[in-house]
Formats: structure tokens, C-alpha cells, sequence
């Protein structure tokens, strides 16, 4: 019995002497559970009472008690010194000051105002049975320009004039000629035929495209989205159905198309195609005063189409006796400027928040 009474007392001696030094709450806490937790050292050395005698017991019962009841004393006593401490140290720090506005979260972001038209559109084509595809947008001339019937002295070229890559940088001229920045998405019209052989065929292509342009309505960079449907007994009603359809999807319900005589290399017959104006609602007239974004006209016009040019189709490796097929091309940001009354394309691409963020 005196050996368990000698260790419970070292045990407070030891105590005393570890928790006055504990500088912090986390070892405060650690030399708690040391002492008093379930395996610590005071209940170990209880365990040592089954072998003593009943009427020992009761001595060491107490003698436990006690020491338990002070050291839990000490623990509470150092907690309350080190909050103190902590306060105390707080209070004399650097000073806080409650009335500074609080920090600003980061606007949320969402897609370029581009994005979300393109993938519209596509949306809309996917809709009417119409899969994506895509080309390079560094292109070959055969591709660009030849494979569409426009030779290389075709007037039609110097409506797109583009940026080429220097012949020498190459290693060996390509067959298909000049290597150039693709001044349309047309010659994935050619890719897709050559690609898939067998018709049905019926793509659209999203990207960009570039030419040496600049101003309030051109960039040397803008986005078009090409379509083509090429199959047996294709026609002009067929173009006309779809684009019509089209329209009402994405300038809104009401709207009415018009097709105009027009010319492009690559389709015979072409046309210029016009809807409605989305923002007067066709009538060339808004609160009493004309109408700027469609000039008082009523219409607006939004892409070019056409029945694909039988040489175009031989091109692509299809029997022009046997198929026929349109095709159509839209610029990006005027569809997407038309739709929203936006005035000067190059807004899209000064990246200014006070812009993006109206989307
Ligand atoms: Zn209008």
C-alpha cells in the first residue's frame, strides 16, 4: 500500500511541475489526458488496488481522489492563465479595425459572348441533324481557294485577302500550294466530302478565320460557322426550309427570312440571305424613330448560302450527276451583334468587363 500512495504522490509532484510549465493548450491538453484520460497514469496505478487488501482500500481511494481533484485544479487554473495570456497579447498587437470594408469576392466569369453564340448555333444545327466538324485554320490554298472555284486569278480572292506563311520558313513547297491563314470555313466543306465519301453529309463548322481587315465592322480575326448538307435530290426548298428554321431559332419565332440573287464561286445558284430586324421587329421603325441597326429597312442581312457548285462537289469527290447539296456560311459576331444592337465588332475583343459582363 505505501508503494501506491508514493507513486500517487509523485504523480502530483510531477504534475505540478509540468502543467505550471505548459506553454501552450494543445500540451496543456496532452498532459491532461497523460494524467487523468482512461490510460493515464492515475488510473494505471488504481488498477493496482485489486491486489491490496479490502481494508487498505479505502486509504489509497482517497488518497487518489485527492490528487485527481488537484491536478485537475491545475489544469483549469493553467488554461485560464495561457486564454489570458492570449488576450493579453491580442489586445497590445497590431490593431484591428472593424469599420474597414470587408474584402470584395472575385465576379464570377462566364463564356465570351462568341462562345456562347457559336456553340448556339451549333446547337441549333444539332438540332436538325446536323453534326460539328472542324478543319485546320492554317489552310492550303488548294483548299482555301482552288477546291471552291476560285483559281488562283479569280477576282472573287481579292475580297479575301489573308496572311500567308512565309514559303521559305516551310520545309519544301506543299503540292496544294500556298500555305495561308484560312480566310473562310468553306474549305472544311472540301475536307468533309473528301473525308466521309459517301453521302449523306451534313456538317457544320464552327471557327475562326482571319483576313487583312480592320475596322469598326471588320477584324483581321472573326468567326463564321459553315453548314453543309450534301445527298441525292437535295434542293433550293431544302436550303430554304432549313435556313428559314434556323432563323426563327435563333433571331426568335417571328421572324421572316428573304433570299436575295447573289454570287459566290463555290455554289450555283447563290444568295444572300436576310431575316427580319430582331430589334424594330421588321417595321424600320423603334419608338418613333428610325430604325439604326437595320437602316430603316425592315431586314438584315445575316450569311450567304447557295447550292454547292457541281465543280465544287467533283472537288470533293463526289459524282455531281448523282447528288446534289447546299451550303451556307454566317459570320459569328455580326449574327451575335445583330441579335443584341452592338454597333462595333472590335468590342468582342477588347476584353473590357463593362462590355462582357451586359452578356
Ligand atoms: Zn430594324
Amino acid at each position: 500500500m505505501a508503494d501506491l500512495l508514493a507513486q500517487l504522490e509523485a504523480l502530483a509532484a510531477a504534475a505540478r511541475g509540468e502543467v505550471a510549465a505548459a506553454a501552450d493548450p494543445r500540451s496543456l491538453e496532452d498532459l491532461r489526458v497523460r494524467f487523468l484520460g482512461k490510460k493515464g497514469e492515475i488510473p494505471a496505478v488504481l488498477r493496482g488496488m485489486g491486489a491490496l487488501a479490502p481494508a487498505e482500500r479505502p486509504r489509497v481511494g482517497e488518497v487518489a481522489n485527492r490528487v485527481r481533484d488537484e491536478i485537475e485544479a491545475l489544469v483549469d487554473a493553467a488554461r485560464g492563465r495561457l486564454e489570458a495570456a492570449r488576450l493579453e497579447a491580442e489586445l497590445s498587437g497590431a490593431p484591428v479595425d472593424p469599420t474597414l470594408p470587408g474584402r470584395r469576392l472575385l465576379p464570377r466569369g462566364h463564356r465570351h459572348p462568341i462562345t456562347r453564340a457559336t456553340e448556339e448555333i451549333a446547337a441549333i444545327f444539332g438540332r436538325l441533324g446536323y453534326e460539328v466538324a472542324s478543319g485546320p485554320e492554317v489552310e492550303l490554298d488548294w483548299y482555301n481557294f482552288e477546291a471552291l472555284n476560285m483559281p488562283a486569278d479569280h477576282p472573287a480572292r481579292d475580297m479575301q485577302d489573308t496572311f500567308y506563311v512565309d514559303a521559305a520558313s516551310l520545309q519544301g513547297a506543299p503540292r496544294e500550294g500556298a500555305v495561308l491563314l484560312r480566310t473562310h470555313t468553306s474549305p472544311v466543306q472540301i475536307r468533309a466530302m473528301l473525308g466521309r465519301g459517301r453521302p449523306p453529309i451534313r456538317i457544320v463548322c464552327p471557327g475562326r478565320v482571319y483576313r487583312s481587315d480592320y475596322d469598326q465592322t471588320h477584324s483581321p480575326m472573326f468567326h463564321q460557322v459553315e453548314g453543309l448538307c450534301v445527298d441525292e435530290g437535295i434542293t433550293f426548298a431544302d436550303l430554304k426550309g432549313t435556313l428559314a428554321a434556323f432563323a426563327r431559332a435563333f433571331f426568335g419565332p417571328g421572324t421572316r427570312t428573304r433570299f436575295r440573287p447573289s454570287y459566290f464561286p463555290f455554289v450555283e445558284p447563290g444568295a444572300e440571305v436576310d431575316v427580319s430586324c430582331s430589334i424594330c421587329g421588321g417595321t424600320g421603325r423603334r419608338d418613333g424613330r428610325r430604325c439604326g441597326t437595320c437602316k430603316e429597312t425592315g431586314w438584315l442581312e445575316v450569311l450567304g448560302a447557295g447550292m454547292v457548285h457541281p465543280r465544287v462537289l467533283a472537288n470533293g469527290g463526289l459524282d455531281p450527276a448523282r447528288v446534289t447539296g447546299f451550303a451556307f456560311g454566317m459570320g459569328v459576331e455580326r449574327l451575335a451583334m445583330l441579335r443584341h444592337g452592338i454597333d462595333d465588332l472590335r468590342l468582342y475583343f477588347e476584353n473590357d468587363l463593362r462590355f462582357l459582363e451586359q452578356f
